[in-house]
């Protein structure tokens, strides 16, 4: 079941985690492809550009008189903007001086180039020889990128660079794509995640299931178990009681133990047979007699008191002993306050204070047993009330699960409140019963 989980998280990450991988690498392939395309483009026009430019009319132009080389290379960079589409083209010469524009807004000419500063690392590149595209960059509001290539002499060395500038129209194609992309895969995830911890909630259903067959099959075995002990108990019992009997005529001065060790029997019949009933599988047939809450608890306080006081345990009762008619009968409603006043003794091995209550709230009678023993630790309090499961050597683990099913047979509840270190509060509450059979 663990294992099952654990895969289902884990499988479910890995498709999560494999969507935004591949997402991204897409992504990446595609933002690669155009703008590497682009450069390319942005590159050859430069480079063609400066191919054609020859050293003696970029001398002549830096002198930057009208006519002659000037007006040749102006044409030239003209027309290159024309037929090719850059928003920009320009000869700068190997101080990165502009010595002619294409531009015939701008006077920029004899001044340094804007590229310097916007694009200075690619035009430094480029007048050390190399043909470059800068990274992207805004001037007058406008995003661009600009290529250069150099211009050389016949010895080969760089005498300027030429540079074109165009809008990179395929970063907004790029971020749209991946606006698109990342929406299909946030999409991807929430499905994937929402399928696991579908099949999640299923497997842990699926497990609570079979966790509450195996409780009740181990009610079954109980219930087996129960009917052969009562058995075996039922048989010596009558015998001893007969014998106690006799004795009692036999031996006049043994009669009062006697008629003790026959009482005694009596009740442990009484109890033997309640609970091969029990495990016959008919519930206690509590509803159809009545007892009385009150008097039960001060029976059952009265009983122990011997016993408190060897323990060093003060009590404390508080509320009201009286008339508190519920749908349970006086014997098995001692037998629950005795299951829970003996497990809060036995978490206060040194002594302590019992406190138990007894109130009537709208209806209900509601009886509070509180102990300030060892308490219970969270994760075994969840646990309790399950049959036979115990934390103590010689314990039965019965105690907590008989008592809570007797309140449950006559409509009630048990509740158990604790705390570690500080001590332990079983709640019972039982509906108060009409005194002529009601409704
Ligand atoms: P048993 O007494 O035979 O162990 P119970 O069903 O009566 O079986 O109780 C089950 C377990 O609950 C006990 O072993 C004990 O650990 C815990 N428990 C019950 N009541 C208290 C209490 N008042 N304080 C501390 N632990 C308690
Ligand atoms: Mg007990």
């Amino acid at each position: 079941m663990q294992r099952t989980l654990v895969f289902i998280t884990l499988f479910a990450l890995a498709v999560v985690l494999a969507t935004a991988v591949s997402t991204w690498v897409t992504w990446q392939g595609v933002a690669g492809a155009l703008e590497s395309e682009f450069e390319q483009r942005l590159g050859r026009i430069a480079a063609t550009a400066a191919r054609e430019i020859g050293p003696a009319d970029l001398a002549e132009a830096r002198l930057r008189e009208e006519g002659g080389g000037y007006l040749s290379l102006q044409v030239q960079l003209v027309t290159l903007r024309a037929s090719t589409g850059v928003a920009g083209a320009s000869l700068l010469d190997s101080a990165g001086v502009t010595v002619v524009d294409a531009r015939e807004s701008e006077f920029t000419e004899g001044l340094p180039s804007v590229l310097a500063t916007l694009a200075g690392p690619a035009l430094r590149r480029a007048l050390r020889g190399e043909t470059v595209v800068s990274a992207p960059y805004r001037h007058q509001g406008v995003l661009l990128r600009a290529g250069f290539a150099p211009v050389r002499d016949e010895q080969g060395r760089v005498l300027g660079a030429v540079a074109v500038e165009l809008a990179p129209a395929y970063l907004p194609v790029v971020s749209r794509l991946g606006r698109t992309l990342l929406l299909i895969a946030v999409a991807t995830m929430l499905a994937v995640l929402l399928l696991a911890a579908i099949v999640v909630r299923g497997a842990w259903s699926a497990a609570r299931l079979e966790r509450r067959l195996s409780r009740a099959q181990n009610l079954a075995a109980m219930g087996r178990l129960t009917a052969t002990l009562a058995h075996e108990i039922k048989n010596p019992l009558a015998i001893i009681r007969g014998s106690a009997q006799r004795l009692g005529r036999l031996e006049p001065e043994a009669r009062r133990m006697a008629d003790f060790v026959v009482e005694e029997t009596d009740r442990l019949s009484r109890t033997v047979a309640r609970y091969l009933e029990f495990a016959r599988g008919s519930e206690v047939d509590g509803a159809a007699e009545t007892g009385d809450a009150a008097l039960a608890l001060g029976a059952t306080l009265d009983l122990l008191e011997g016993e408190l006081r060897a323990r060093e345990v003060t009590l404390e009762r508080a509320g009201r002993f009286e008339a508190a008619p519920v749908a349970l009968d006086n014997e098995s409603l001692k037998q629950l306050y005795l299951n829970l006043i003996l497990n809060a003794l036995e978490a206060m091995p040194r002594g302590g204070h019992l406190a138990v209550s007894l109130t009537e709230r709208a209806g209900r009678i509601e009886i509070g047993i509180t102990d300030d023993g060892v308490g219970i630790a969270p994760g075994i309090l969840k646990r309790l009330g399950s049959p036979f499961f115990t934390t103590r050597a010689t314990g039965s683990g019965l105690g907590i699960f008989l008592a809570r099913r007797l309140a449950e047979s006559a409509g009630g509840e048990l509740r158990i409140q604790s705390e570690v270190g500080r001590g332990t509060t079983c709640t019972v509450r039982f509906p108060m019963k009409r005194s002529q059979g009601g409704t």
